[in-house]
């Protein structure tokens, strides 16, 4: 158990009104969540204090060489007014592969769990209630040593803040349209691909911006081995419905291994729906466009949930899905996965914990 130190803030925000349409990652609650490391010490003096600026020496390794690990997850208000998080330990346990694999020293599971449910609950009250709103949760931990050298760091800074967010697409689910980029990659097997971490974002800017001027909101990554196979959107993985199955990539080390995409599979399979993670290449996909067997295809992450998919470009060809509309199955996963996560759905799977 950790012995969290608390320090209220003396000067709390005005809460966002009604009206706020909590733009995702531009508001910020009153208090966060701090824990320090030290090589011999361990993790140590967690504490809460009001959310501020931090002090840094320029030095910090995190600036230099990107030592940087960092988590995304959600709070939900229900109707009944309790406090629910979804499938916390998922993260948790993805928090410490990519720690692992960063040479960041891991969190103890029971202390972050503890830490993401003090830090909760301190700021409940910004937890937003209007359809498709939530509180979204973005731990991190960075490389502070004061050091300029390729080393891992000897200390680091664990750190939770928390945004209150509106429904990503207000008006409902509404159909993205996606750019596959043939020219840049993202990751490689081997690299850091599988590990959530800023590196993973800084390497696919150029072809975001390239996307977006072209009209596109977000891109498809191919590997960066053959350029040939799908590996994933943004910060989405995707799924493509195919002749009546449901096909998506399987984790081959350079994919995000992301909890909606687990959520994803599980919920298809229980639906009696054939679900497949398997190579899929860019040529099957336009091969099963020009056939018509390309029924629907969606992105899943925490912050959309799902992103029902209605054009893709590749090169100069246009492939548009579900005649650029939300498909049915999209539509149930959204609805089931949110249903859940609100309390307004059974949680048979456990996957909700209280705080
Ligand atoms: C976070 C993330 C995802 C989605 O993962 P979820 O756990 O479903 O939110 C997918 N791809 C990348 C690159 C990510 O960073």
């Amino acid at each position: 158990m950790l012995d969290i130190r608390v320090e209220k803030t003396k000067t709390p925000k005005p809460l966002p009104g009604k009206d706020n349409p909590l733009k995702f990652g531009t508001i910020f609650t009153d208090h966060m969540f701090l824990m320090d490391y030290e090589e011999g010490k361990g993790w140590h003096d967690p504490r809460i204090v009001p959310y501020q600026p931090l002090q840094l020496e320029p030095s910090a390794m995190v600036f230099h060489y990107g030592q940087e690990m960092f988590e995304g997850l959600k709070a939900y208000k229900t109707e009944d007014g309790r406090t629910l998080l979804f499938r916390p330990d998922k993260n948790i346990e993805r928090a410490n592969r990519t720690n692992r694999r960063l040479c960041i020293p891991e969190i103890p599971e029971e202390d972050f769990l503890q830490a993401l449910k003090a830090i909760v609950k301190i700021d409940e009250a910004w937890i937003p209630t209007k359809e498709g709103t939530s509180l979204y949760i973005r731990p991190f931990v960075i490389a502070t040593d004061p050091f300029l050298g390729v080393r891992p760091s000897h200390k680091y800074l664990f750190i939770i803040i928390l945004s209150p967010v509106g429904a990503y697409y207000p008006e409902g689910l509404n159909p993205v349209k996606i750019w596959i980029e043939d020219e840049y990659v993202r990751a490689v097997k081997g690299g850091i691909g599988e590990a959530k971490t800023g590196g993973n974002y800084v390497a696919s800017l150029k072809s975001q911006v390239k996307a977006h001027d072209e009209g596109y909101s977000q891109v498809l990554w191919l590997d960066g081995v053959h350029r040939k196979y799908i590996e994933e959107v943004g910060a989405m993985n995707i799924f493509f419905k195919i002749n009546g199955t449901i096909k998506t990539p399987k984790l081959n080390g350079s994919i995000l291994p992301g909890v909606t995409r687990d959520t994803t599979i599980r919920l298809c399979k229980e639906w009696g729906i054939p679900t497949e993670e398997c190579l899929i290449s860019i040529d099957d996909i336009y091969e099963s466009y020009q056939n018509n067997t390309l029924e629907e295809v969606f992105g899943t992450g925490t912050a959309a949930v799902i992103s029902p998919v209605g054009q893709l470009r590749w090169g100069d060809h246009i492939m548009k899905v579900q005649g650029g509309g939300i498909g049915p199955i999209s539509q149930r996963l959204y609805d089931t996965i949110t249903g859940i996560q609100l309390g307004k759905i059974k949680d048979d799977h456990n996957w909700t914990v209280e705080v």
